[in-house]
């Protein structure tokens, strides 16, 4: 099992991911994905693949800042946005364990 963190990054960086080699998604500022025990990114495939409910948050992030930034210019953000934003959320809740939903 690989542990995995999520960090804020204050600015938009390509790196190369600490498991598979490629580049790491470059996105802007925000949250990322990065090894819990070095400051090396992880790229969105392999976070889906060994903490795929932390890539989910991470994507459910990033959606809801784009939405959210949309939302600063219009009184409702395009339909599209707003779908997109429904379906990172979907993706977050079906990748958390039924133990944690439980819980939570
Ligand atoms: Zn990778």
């Amino acid at each position: 099992m690989v542990a995995m963190a999520i960090k804020l990054t204050p600015r938009s960086v390509t790196e190369k991911c600490g498991l598979c080699g490629r580049e790491a998604a470059a996105s802007a500022d925000g949250p990322r994905l990065y090894l819990a025990d070095r400051e090396t990114a992880v790229c969105q495939g392999c976070g889906q693949k060994h903490a795929p409910s932390l890539a989910a948050l991470v994507r459910l992030a990033q959606v809801a800042r784009h939405v959210g930034r949309i939302g600063r210019h219009t009184v409702v953000p395009p339909m599209e946005a707003l779908l997109a934003l429904a379906q990172a959320a979907e993706t977050y809740c079906t990748s958390v364990p039924a133990v944690a939903r439980r819980a939570g």
